[in-house]
């Protein structure tokens, strides 16, 4: 079985990758190396059943030949992180909705599985605890930074379920929310390995707005079985789904267990969203997913607790700042 993985160097990509060779697949990957990062790859390089291709989603032709030959599709690559859609906003808009066309047409031309990789932030201020894959979406104007992602997303939702209704492309689309674990960078403004670093760097842990927002945050690796189970499962095509931890953080109790689990002697530093994000940005106040549909379809039931995703990316930043002092 061929699967062909977009946004294969991604933090979510490479684990779903590394998953996939173990089970036996072959797999071509495809990232454009924008966020992605071909060490995050470096267990897999050599493995005789990977090839990795370093180009753009926005390339059709490119999209079309890699596509060929697979049985399954998972579309991970994006523009992704909030001073990536701040800082490129054009490009970001591109890649998410032009990009993700590209591959959901090459898939239904093949005739493979797809699964479309796409966000919480499509429920955008909706704060009812316990969202539900068909509750509403509530978004400030498109004209704020903050929710062209959203508006990017819902777009490739809307193109799926065309291609699903119209053609019978056999697709799932995953809602994704606050995904973590080791390989992610907070590079681009996610919060935990932000919060990681700044404390192994004995830096202020920057907590923006009041620090009383809520987020629940998954472990990749409790994620991405799931992304396969999903893409199988006959009763999921057509549909989104929703995948996530149930178990609610504000962003100031995460700072305060980022410091603990550290012994760092950081303190904690608040700054508004004007002063963080720039003009037009909001956020939303509280973000909880149901997985019930995720649980009824495929057993989906996160294992991996809040505090052992901050100690497995406490231990992913030191392993890695280890390899840097080794090489130099
Ligand atoms: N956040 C923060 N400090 C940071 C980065 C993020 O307080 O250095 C906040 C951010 O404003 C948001 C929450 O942490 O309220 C989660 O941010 P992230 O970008 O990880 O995910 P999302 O906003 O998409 O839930």
């Amino acid at each position: 079985m061929r699967a062909f993985v977009t946004g294969a160097a991604g933090f979510i990509g490479s684990h779903l990758v590394e998953e996939l060779l173990s089970r036996g697949y072959e797999v071509i990957g495809l990232d454009d190396l924008s966020t992605g990062r071909m060490r995050n790859l470096a267990n897999v390089a050599d493995h005789p059943s990977f090839r990795m291709v370093s180009g753009s989603i926005l390339d059709r032709q490119l999209v079309e030949e890699l596509t060929e030959g697979a049985e399954l599709v998972f579309h991970l690559a994006a523009a992704v992180g909030a001073f990536v859609i701040r800082d490129k906003a054009l490009e970001s808009l591109r890649t998410n909705i032009h990009g993700t066309h590209n591959v959901v047409d090459a898939a239904y031309r093949q005739g493979a599985r797809l699964l479309v990789a796409s966000t919480s932030e499509i429920y955008g201020k909706n704060s009812k605890v316990g969202l539900r894959e068909d509750d509403d979406r509530v978004l400030g104007s498109p004209l704020k930074s903050r929710w062209s992602y959203a508006e990017a997303k819902a777009v490739d939702e809307s193109l799926v379920d065309a291609y699903a209704r119209e053609f019978g492309l056999r697709a799932v689309i995953v809602r994704l929310f606050n995904t973590v674990g080791p390989r992610q960078t907070g590079r681009y403004g996610m919060v935990i390995p932000r919060f990681v670093r700044q404390a192994l760097d004995g830096e202020p842990l920057t907590v923006y707005g009041t620090g009383e927002q809520i987020r629940c945050f998954c472990h990749v690796l409790d994620v991405v079985p799931a992304l396969i189970g999903l893409l199988y499962c006959d009763a999921a095509a057509g549909k989104a789904v929703n995948l996530g931890s149930g178990q609610q953080v504000t962003i100031n109790q995460l700072a305060h267990k980022v410091i603990e689990a550290t012994g760092s002697s950081s303190r904690i530093e608040r700054s508004s969203y004007l002063e963080a994000y720039g003009p037009g940005y909001e956020d939303m106040q509280r973000r909880v997913p149901d997985c019930t549909l995720a649980r009824e379809l495929v057993g989906f039931q996160p294992a991996r607790s809040l505090d052992e995703i901050i100690a497995d990316v406490i231990d992913d930043q030191m392993a890695a700042r280890r390899s840097v002092v080794s090489l130099t």
